[in-house]
């Protein structure tokens, strides 16, 4: 069998073996399902997909946040990923071939800040979510024999560990965890599921962790260069810098990668 196997291969030429990629329309092929799509990664992820030819829904709580997000390939619809049903209902109808799971909250203190209510809620948003969107994705992509799961996790989780991030980082790290399960069991089955592990990247609800500290040590300025001086390239990154990994992890370009954590941080992990 496996000699067999290695024949066929080796009668192809290797251009018909590997599928050549260009730079423009990586998805036309794909429906991307993005959460959390309203600002920060994941707008600029479902930017990103859409400007590579797949059609993207894109999904947040914040109706608001969906006003602005204009692009011919994108379909906007509120969706909070709490809401079990409402999840179900969407996925059902909509059978996408790409799910990212971006949705997520930074929560700020050690455990001896963090109440059990706030445990609750990191988990529910940045874990139970996806198990949520995943289980409902999963036998529409079984169906298919294809589908591609991003998962947003944090270089914050199990890989490092980062000063008052306690519940966020715990919760993190569970979703590598629910990541290379999910990969593991149906890796045979065309399945293909990864996590992203940015560092810090500018976003709105980073700017308000900025101005939070800021009014802690007396100034934004100060926050920031607090944040800033812990990156070993000098800078935050921009949410483009990580839609550029989802678009890699959603095309066809990364079909040999699955179960994978791949951080994405400016070195900070390095
Ligand atoms: P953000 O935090 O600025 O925006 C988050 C979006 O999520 C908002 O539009 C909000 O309306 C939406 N949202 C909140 N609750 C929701 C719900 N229940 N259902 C659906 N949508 C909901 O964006 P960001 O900073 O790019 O963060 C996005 C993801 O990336 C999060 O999971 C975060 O943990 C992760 N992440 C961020 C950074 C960073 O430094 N910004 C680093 C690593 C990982």
């Amino acid at each position: 069998m496996l000699t067999t196997l290695l024949k066929q291969e080796k009668t192809k030429p290797i251009e018909e073996k590997v599928p050549l990629m260009t730079h423009q329309n990586r998805l036309s092929n794909k429906t991307a399902f993005v959460t959390a799509a309203g600002q920060g990664i994941g707008r600029a992820s479902a930017f990103a997909m859409a400007d590579q030819g797949a059609k993207v829904i894109a999904t947040d709580v914040n109706e608001q946040h969906l006003a602005d997000l204009m692009h011919e390939n994108i379909e906007t619809r509120t969706l909070d990923v709490l809401s079990e049903t409402d999840v179900h209902d969407a996925l059902n109808e909509v059978k996408p071939n790409v799910l990212f799971n971006c949705a997520g909250f930074v929560h700020h203190g050690t455990i001896l800040e963090c109440t059990a209510d706030e445990w609750d809620f990191a988990f529910a948003l940045n874990v139970r979510a996806m198990f949520i969107t995943t289980k409902a994705v999963l036998p529409h992509m079984l169906a298919n024999g294809s589908g591609s799961i991003i998962n947003m996790s944090s270089a914050v989780s199990s890989i490092i560990a980062a000063p008052n991030r306690f519940v966020y980082g715990t919760s993190k790290a569970a979703v590598i965890g629910l990541t290379k399960s999910i990969a593991k069991d149906f890796v045979t089955q065309g399945i293909r599921c990864n996590a992203i592990c940015p560092g810090t990247v500018e976003s709105p609800s980073w700017h308000d962790r900025v101005t939070a500290l800021g009014k802690e040590l007396g100034s934004y300025e100060a926050a920031l260069e607090q944040f800033v001086s812990r990156q070993p390239m000098g800078r935050v990154a921009s949410a483009v810098e990580i839609a550029n990994l989802v678009v890699y992890l959603a095309s066809d370009e990364s079909s040999f990668t699955t179960g994978q954590t791949h951080i994405i941080d400016g070195g900070w992990a390095g």
